[in-house]
């Protein structure tokens, strides 16, 4: 996999050297962003462990093979090829494949709960974290990212003012960080939406027909051309699937996008 590469911030935590983070350590010393327990000196600066400790990361449940070639619902017992999971299977699905770096439940799902509900816009470089092992994927790591664009799902202006932020917007900032993989909004919302936690998978698409819709250009924001373009559609939990598929129906129907692929913090 190659994409363009950290973006240059100032002083970040990565460029100041490794006796100087030291220091800074002692000063604020790190601690769990799950338990809060200090972290130990030695752990990374770099992924999900500069911000979790042991004991956490082990209650963690990485997404690995096998799973859904469509969707990434993963699936205990040997496969030796290629298959789609019951949801999918015979399902038009908008959006070539979905990866995320982790089940969401235990602390996983703490934390995109805290980040959302409880507002704690700090997490995003946690779950960015989590989010960039999806980038493992090994149809992924064949791919020159660099060609590629990340948007978020688009939140409706009414909800965003109430978080204070948009999480999926969040977390393409930060993963554009340390990609260097370029963003682009593109997508709005055209109208607010009765929340999807309760809803089955029926009752979510019928919820969402119709509710994205590509952001305007005007004379003083021009949106880019999406034609033709590799798109990493963005988001922090994919349950249904079914928010995706309406984004990335919007993405190739309307602006010609040659391929979706979703990638998010968890898989529900
Ligand atoms: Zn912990
Ligand atoms: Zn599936």
């Amino acid at each position: 996999m190659s994409y363009p590469g950290p973006v240059d911030q100032g002083i970040t935590q990565q460029r100041l050297s490794l006796g100087w983070q030291n220091v800074l350590d002692l000063v604020f010393p790190r601690s769990c962003r799950s338990c809060e327990l200090p972290l130990s000196q030695s752990a990374p600066r770099k992924g999900l462990k500069a911000w979790l400790c042991q004991p956490c990361m082990d209650h963690l449940d990485p997404i690995q093979a096998p799973y859904c070639d469509r969707c990434g619902e993963p699936f205990s017992g040997p496969m030796t090829r290629a298959f789609l999971c019951s949801n999918c299977d015979g399902r038009r699905l908008a959006f070539d494949f979905a990866v995320s770096g982790y089940k969401a439940h235990g602390p996983m799902r703490e934390l995109i709960h805290q980040f959302k509900y409880g507002k704690d816009i700090s997490l995003r470089a946690v779950l960015a974290a989590a989010l960039e092992a999806g980038l493992n994927d090994p149809r992924l790591e064949q791919t020159d990212l660099s060609e590629w664009l990340l948007v978020p799902v688009p939140m409706h202006y009414f909800r965003q003012m109430k978080r204070g932020f948009n999480q999926s917007w969040e977390l393409c900032r930060m993963l554009h960080e340390t990609t260097g993989i370029p963003t682009a909004s593109v997508l709005r919302r055209t109208r607010q939406t009765s929340t999807q936690a309760r809803l089955h998978r029926k009752q979510r698409l019928e919820n969402l027909r119709g509710v994205f819709a590509l952001r305007r250009s005007f004379p003083w924001s021009t949106q880019p051309v999406l034609k033709g373009k590799k798109i990493l559609l963005v988001d922090d939990v994919l349950t249904t699937g079914a928010t995706a598929h309406e984004c990335a129906k919007v993405l190739k129907r309307e602006a010609e996008a040659e391929k979706v692929v979703v990638i998010t913090a968890a898989r529900g």
